[in-house]
């Protein structure tokens, strides 16, 4: 169980026993686990159509039961946080995973005053600060500019979410990338609810190294970077590898370059958040929910951890 809300008990992005209804914030797979076949779920229609598309799974949403709305978290396209109102006694959000600077392939968030706050914990230290988005994106696109004249720029990237994200950084400077396959999958699941990215497609299977690999920019999936790092190399072109993720701040990755472009929140603007939100008590979830909520405390706020799912049931149980 984990959220009473007239007949049904919601579930957070979790399997829970004895929910009867689950709530998927986003298509990322961390967030899925409590999606079956033939599942009724919470969430937006483009979230249900990407876990469609990645788990073959038949998949329905319900209604927004009363007392419910699903609220922009920033996070990626049709990304939402659960936000609970019965009016009959107080008020509750979940954030799922959120980020308050915009991106530019996902909705701004929204933040409303709740009584009782459940936030993610993915960067829960406070010398952790990420620059300013746009100032991250102009970083980049200069970088693309200058070295797509000498060479291919290669990115590698979660091809749900980043990768479109990317595309859009690429569009802004007049640049269409090259990408592969499951990218471009999910591409025409953006553009059916509405977010049109300009890319053209290559699939990377085997067979295909007489064709020429001189595009400027790539986007591809994780595992597919070294496959066009030789494809491109094979071609005596230059090729410069990158990575966009908030974890460039506390990790080295094996690429020429990487940006720290998050989309998650930092401990800044997860104080920022709160200050919006109000709550009177806040409850972290996730990895890091321990010192996250540590360090909360010791901003003065009353936070304490949410270490698994389930405890949530003891903690919210009649609470609405
Ligand atoms: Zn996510």
């Amino acid at each position: 169980m984990a959220i009473h809300v007239g007949e049904y008990r919601i579930s957070l992005d979790a399997k829970e026993a004895d929910a009867n209804l689950n709530f998927v914030s986003h298509a990322h797979s961390d967030h899925t686990g409590g999606v079956r076949k033939n599942n009724e779920i919470l969430c937006s229609d483009i979230t249900r159509d990407l876990v469609q598309t990645r788990t073959r799974f038949e998949l329905k949403t319900v209604e927004i039961p009363k007392g419910t709305k699903l609220l922009d978290s920033g996070h990626m396209l049709g990304s939402k946080q659960l936000y609970v109102d019965s009016g009959e006694s107080s008020s509750i959000v979940y954030t799922g995973d959120y980020q308050l600077q915009r991106s530019p392939a996902a909705e701004k968030i929204e933040i409303r005053r709740a009584d009782t706050l459940i936030i993610d914990s993915t960067y829960p230290f406070p010398n952790i600060v990420f620059d300013e988005k746009e100032e991250v994106i102009t970083a980049m696109q200069h970088y693309i500019k200058s070295r797509m004249n000498t060479g291919s720029v290669l990115f590698g990237a979660y091809s749900m979410g980043k990768a479109q994200e990317l595309i859009k950084i690429c569009n802004d400077i007049g640049v269409a990338p090259i990408v592969d396959g499951n990218i471009a999958r999910i591409n025409d699941i953006y553009s059916s609810h509405g977010m049109k990215l300009d890319f053209a497609t290559r699939e990377l299977g085997d067979g295909v190294i007489d064709d020429d690999f001189r595009e400027p920019v790539w986007i591809v999936s994780m595992h597919k970077v070294d496959r066009v790092r030789g494809l491109v190399a094979s071609m005596n072109r230059r090729i410069f590898t990158a990575v966009a993720t908030g974890f460039a701040m506390t990790q080295r990755f094996n690429t020429d370059v990487q940006f720290a472009l998050s989309d998650h929140a930092d401990f800044k603007q997860a104080i920022d958040y709160i200050e919006q939100c109000c709550p009177k008590r806040i409850y972290t979830r996730g990895q890091g929910c321990d010192i996250f909520a540590k360090n909360l405390k010791s901003e003065g706020y009353d936070a304490c951890p949410l270490r698994k799912p389930s405890s949530i049931a003891n903690l919210l149980v009649n609470y609405i």
